[in-house]
């Protein structure tokens, strides 16, 4: 794979994360790397990584420990639905002002604390570094064990400094607190699974219990959508974890393995063909004969209930070209066998955190001439949209608005969506989406309206 430069001037750092798909390619893409200063990279700060994975456990109190703006920042940005309580909709931020970055905040941070369990009752407190935490050397964790200590619950620091990496980290710093809220317990429930890495944005745990019910097997702990404390205590007591989400959750996986021998299976339940293979590896691994043929009869009732409509959406989408901007590669992969199922090619793709294995497996499943790119920023994007002619961009919010103004469709596949795109009927949702979107008549409108401006 090489970077063709034409009408575009790529930073030079930046040269070896862009790359067009020869089929046969014998290079590698640059990935999982720091960005390039003053590349308006997309990722986001480690504190907003390690908030992602932990804001969605619905009955844990969130201290952001630092000004008041990093705790806006991702005050309630996600649409994780919960089942039970709505506590975490709620964020506490110790309002860290200059006098405090002089004098320290260890004892704002203790003040907050007393005032959370004297109000609330806590039985879980998440305590997140945010950048000037860092800098100013407050003890996070000597106050965070004074706390427990003096009320008797549990006060978790999560390392989350912004300026430490990208969000990657913060994703790290974030299993590393959940390990510490876990319970010692052993591998004790058969057929019992952890659901790594969905965050429940519109109620895609729900489908996928459902599912997983239904051929009998059960979740112990959704980590971390619709989670609460209880079952994240006991999530060592599973017999296999599964991985959706997996540039977040790999590395707690990996840590589950070692220090609670439960092994890991990499899935994806969005799209037919991967929510079906998935299925299916679940059942092989914890399944018997009876689970594997359950199943079967599951694959086959979903796929035929959805299999009319999705053929209404194929014919209407087929030749189309989509662009793909993702968080992981496990996401992307996904997207561009769901494009192939409508008929469509993924013409552009990339991801923020990718890692080289994915990326592999991107180069494998793409057309000869897919631009693949990583870590990404809004000008290399705008350009490859352009020169591939995308129909449709699919990103999250920060994409939105680009897409828009080049004038082409966008689908949400991030926080701001409000249904589900997880499983067979998630897969209809999705090419209902890309249709309303790829074929809608504002398009053309657009069109005509900047050619009469530009006198064309
Ligand atoms: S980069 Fe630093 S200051 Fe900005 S939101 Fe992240 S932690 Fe807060």
């Amino acid at each position: 794979m090489e970077l063709r430069q034409k009408d575009i001037k790529i930073i030079q750092e930046r040269e070896k994360s862009i790359c067009y798909n020869h089929g046969q390619g014998t290079g590698s893409i640059q990935c999982d790397q720091e960005s390039v200063s003053g590349t308006v990279s997309q990722r986001a700060c480690v504190y907003c990584g390690a908030r992602v994975v932990l804001n969605p456990i619905t009955d844990a109190y969130h201290i952001v420990h630092g000004p008041i703006g990093c705790a806006s920042y991702t005050w309630d940005i996600r649409g994780s639905l919960s089942s039970g309580e709505e506590i975490y909709r709620n964020s506490f931020s110790t309002d860290l002002r200059e006098k405090d970055v002089i004098f320290g905040g260890e004892r704002k941070l203790s003040s907050a604390i007393d005032e959370i369990v004297e109000n609330y009752r806590p039985r879980v407190i998440f305590i997140y570094s945010t950048c000037i935490v860092g800098v100013i050397g407050d003890d996070v964790e000597a106050v965070c064990r004074q706390a427990e200590s003096k009320y008797g619950i549990r006060v978790i620091p999560v390392k989350s400094p912004g300026f430490a990496g990208h969000k990657s980290m913060g994703y790290k710093a974030a299993c590393n607190a959940l390990m510490e809220l876990m319970g010692k317990e052993k591998r004790t429930k058969f057929r019992a699974i952890n659901y790594l890495g969905d965050f429940n944005l519109s109620g895609e745990i729900w489908i996928i219990r459902n599912y997983l019910k239904a051929i009998g097997v059960d979740i112990v702990a959704n980590i971390t959508g619709d989670a609460d404390c209880d079952s994240l205590m006991k999530a060592p007591s599973a017999s296999l974890n599964i991985v959706q989400c997996a540039g977040s959750m790999t590395y707690l996986a990996r840590r589950m393995e070692e220090e609670h021998d439960i092994p890991f299976v990499k899935v994806s339940f969005f799209g037919l063909e991967d929510t079906a293979s998935s299925l299916r590896q679940i059942a092989q691994i914890i399944g018997d004969e009876e689970t594997l043929r359950k199943t079967e009869v599951l694959i086959l009732e979903e796929s035929s209930k959805v299999e009319g409509e999705l053929q209404y959406y194929r014919e209407r989408l087929m030749g189309k070209n989509a662009a793909v901007y993702v968080g992981g590669g496990f996401k992307a992969i996904s997207l561009i066998r769901q494009f192939r199922d409508l008929g469509m090619d993924t013409v552009v793709v990339g991801t923020q955190t990718g890692k080289r294995e994915d990326y592999e497996i991107i180069k494998n499943i793409t057309s000869p001439g897919t631009v693949i790119l990583d870590d990404t920023n809004p000008y290399e994007l705008e350009h490859f949209i352009r020169e591939k002619g995308a129909d449709i961009l699919v990103g999250g919010v920060k994409e939105r608005p680009l897409a828009y103004k080049l004038g082409v469709g966008f689908c949400d596949h991030n926080h701001e969506r409000k249904h589900a795109l997880s499983g067979f009927e998630g897969a209809v949702n999705f090419a209902r989406e890309i249709h309303q979107s790829v074929n809608s008549p504002v398009w053309e409108i657009i069109k005509e309206e900047l050619g009469r401006r530009s006198g064309i």
